[in-house]
């Protein structure tokens, strides 16, 4: 590909440089579980996250595990996940033994308004996505969850860096997930991820949970397990946090480009509010009829494309609910993701845009 959807090798020199340096600073030092380079990747992040406890750990589907636990949520439990998500946020909720009941997205592929109607009896909490980076309205829920007594569980994965009304998405629930997952915004050089709480109770439970119930060194008060984020990941994350308002500026600058070139194309569905704070520009999701033939043609040009998600959850086996999630369906069918992350050039993006139209423009009707 002569432009990748993603490469990570190509993130910049003076990066790689400073990453070396932290690198041999921690084989030096010789700590390799806890230690300051994760309590400082904590610290930062409780500043981040305006004074929410921030629990890390290690990866983004086992924050969503936790938080389901630290809830007390399990057997016989229904938790409401929008049919159209990466498969970690049915998976942990089938992980606690609980049972995942899909609900409709909206176009934008975020859990649809009308969400409530699947509350039965069961129903412990429903888990929000800000799926590809856009916050889903958190007020409408919260409201909706109180009066109905029901949890919040926050998927924000994809959403690091989001805020909405001023607050960060991840804040905005009982609990909110976070992945440093490597493709992620603020990724990691491997597996990593948080919870975050406002809850001091719960923000103890999941510290315990996460490191075999352990209360102090030898006490252990319930069974817990280990899910340590890794003292390398926190001392590389420590050092990419410090630039995370760089690779943001240009991310939204580079999806800029992209929304101004690609406005004018008819049959061609581009991401809503994505210069907004409450989009933090993870993915640039095209939606299309013509899906098929348009990656296919970008292939030809060099262009790496992905489909986030080409299946719904519903309709896989092991999560296997009847049901109507047209929207869902129709993102699972038209989506497409064009390249964009901060190691493109705008020349790059310019190219991948200008392919796009004269697919639109001169290819699409011929056979492939
Ligand atoms: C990435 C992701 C996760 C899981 O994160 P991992 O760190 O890969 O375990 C969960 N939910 C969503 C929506 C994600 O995109």
């Amino acid at each position: 590909m002569e432009i990748p959807f993603l490469e990570l090798k190509l993130l910049d020199e003076k990066l790689k440089e400073a990453l070396r340096t932290k690198f041999a600073s921690m084989l030096d030092d010789g700590i390799f579980s806890g230690g300051e380079e994760v309590d400082r990747l904590e610290a930062s992040l409780f500043r981040e996250f305006d004074s929410a406890f921030v629990m890390t750990c290690a990866n983004g589907t086992d924050a969503l595990e936790l938080a389901l636990r630290a809830l007390e949520i399990g057997q016989g439990d229904e938790v409401i996940v929008p049919a159209m998500t990466w498969v970690s946020t049915a998976e942990a909720v089938c992980l606690v033994g609980a049972k995942p009941v899909f609900w409709d997205v909206d176009e934008d592929g975020l859990l649809g308004q009308d969400w409530h109607q699947a509350i039965t009896v069961r129903t412990k909490a429903v888990i929000p996505v800000h799926l590809y980076g856009k916050m889903a309205y958190m007020d409408p829920i919260m409201a909706v969850a109180k009066d109905r007594g029901i949890k919040v569980i926050e998927d924000a994965a994809q959403a690091y860096g989001a805020s909405l009304n001023g607050k960060a998405a991840g804040t905005c629930s009982d609990i909110g997930c976070l992945s440093f997952y490597p493709t992620k915004n603020l990724g990691a050089l491997g597996e990593a991820g948080a919870c975050v709480t406002q809850d001091s109770g719960l923000a103890e439970k999941i510290r315990l949970l996460r490191n075999h119930g352990q209360i102090i060194r030898g006490r252990h008060e319930l069974i817990g397990r280990n899910s340590r984020i890794d003292t390398l990941q926190a001392g590389f994350l420590n050092v990419l946090l410090a630039n995370f308002s760089c690779f943001q500026k240009t991310r939204k600058e580079l999806a800029g480009i992209y929304l101004e070139k690609l406005r004018p194309i008819e049959g061609l569905k581009l991401p809503q509010e994505m210069m907004g704070e409450a989009h933090n520009a993870h993915l640039f999701v095209i939606c299309t009829e013509k899906r098929e033939a348009l990656q296919a043609f970008l292939v030809q040009r060099g262009i790496g494309t992905v489909v986030h998600y080409p299946q719904i959850l519903p309709e896989m086996k092991q999560f296997f609910q009847i049901g109507d999630f047209p929207n869902a369906g129709k993102l699972s069918k038209q989506a497409l993701s064009l390249p964009l992350n901060p190691w493109l050039k705008k020349g790059e993006i310019e190219l991948v845009a200008s392919a796009v139209r004269d697919f639109f423009s001169n290819y699409q009707n011929e056979p492939a």
